[in-house]
């Protein structure tokens, strides 16, 4: 990417420097890229991005909607899951539903509470929680359910190289081999009418990169940090990943793209025929009872 040089914005892996400017038509371009290279969108699509009002989400839907404004075919919502967190997620949400207004882009919003009848805050009031698995998994379960709703045909999330590198390397630590295989740029490894493919079009951004986006764009101002973020495993592997970044620059990189050499090789060790359901609520689910049911049936033993 050429550049003016005028007063950089930032130093690319490659020791590139780049504007304001330059650097946000770089990073759209590299999203092009991603959307072409793992084959994302078909021609048809209506896309549900999943917002949350952090900046990875609120930088995708911009970013798409600026992007895919001259495709006819291509209509793009968003969903918005309101977990139960006090003081935090009220002002995201704000955030996240001022950005649909300004970009008319249509907000569906679902709730732990209308949906499950609790809170996340009540459900890690237990001693034996562990907020970011639970969160994580009535989340996923909520955004799929959400996303067949309204017909979209991918969920995209804002996922970023980052995330994916700290994925990566979480489930290695636990001996998640199967998990793994549902990572990458397209999640999962089956298919079925009840799911909705997710996909990531900034799987090959550093957050850095998202962040900077975000900030030039008036997309976000402050730093909301949820509460819940700090007891995560995730955040342990991300500082460490981050000290390695700093003394061994690429190494994100790396992480990514040697398991994308593996990837289609999980692929084929766990792909199904057929995802099953859930014979509680009909959802998808890899075993008899879905992982929302059966952390539900936990949560009212407690
Ligand atoms: S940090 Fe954890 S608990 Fe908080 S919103 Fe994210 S996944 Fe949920
Ligand atoms: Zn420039
Ligand atoms: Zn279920």
């Amino acid at each position: 990417m050429d550049c003016c040089n005028r007063n950089p914005v930032i130093e690319l892996n490659s020791g590139t420097k780049l504007c304001r400017t330059h650097f946000c038509k770089y990073f759209e371009k590299k999203i092009m890229r991603t959307i072409r290279r793992f084959r994302l969108l078909e021609k048809k699509e209506h896309i549900a991005v999943a917002l949350s009002g952090g900046k990875d989400s609120m930088s995708l839907l911009y970013a798409l909607k600026n992007l895919l404004k001259r495709s006819r075919k291509i209509s793009i919502s968003a969903i918005l899951i309101d977990e139960g967190i006090q003081g935090y997620r009220s002002k995201t949400g704000k955030r996240a539903a001022a950005l649909c207004r300004k970009l008319k882009v249509p907000l569906h919003i679902f709730s732990f509470r209308k949906e499950f009848n609790t809170t996340l805050d009540r459900i890690i009031s237990s001693r034996d929680s562990h907020p970011c698995t639970e969160c994580g998994i009535l989340r996923r379960y909520l955004l799929n359910k959400a996303a067949r709703k309204f017909k979209a045909t991918k969920l995209a999330t804002g996922h970023n190289l980052d995330d994916e590198a700290q994925a990566i390397l979480m489930n290695q630590l636990r001996r998640n081999t199967a998990l793994q295989a549902r990572l990458g740029p397209v999640t999962g490894v089956t298919t079925s009418r009840m799911f909705v493919p997710r996909i990531k079009p900034f799987y090959l951004m550093l957050e850095k990169e998202v962040a900077l986006y975000a900030y030039i764009n008036g997309l976000y101002d402050e730093y909301e940090s949820c509460p819940y973020e700090h007891d995560s495993f995730r955040a342990v592997v991300r500082d460490k990943l981050n000290d390695i970044e700093n003394s061994h620059q690429g190494a994100k990189n790396n992480i990514v793209a040697s398991f994308l050499d593996i990837l289609p090789l999980l692929h084929k060790r766990y792909a199904g025929k057929d995802i099953p359901t859930c014979r509680i609520c009909g959802e998808p689910s890899s075993s008899d009872v879905c992982n929302a049911c059966k952390l539900l049936g936990r949560i009212k033993h407690r």
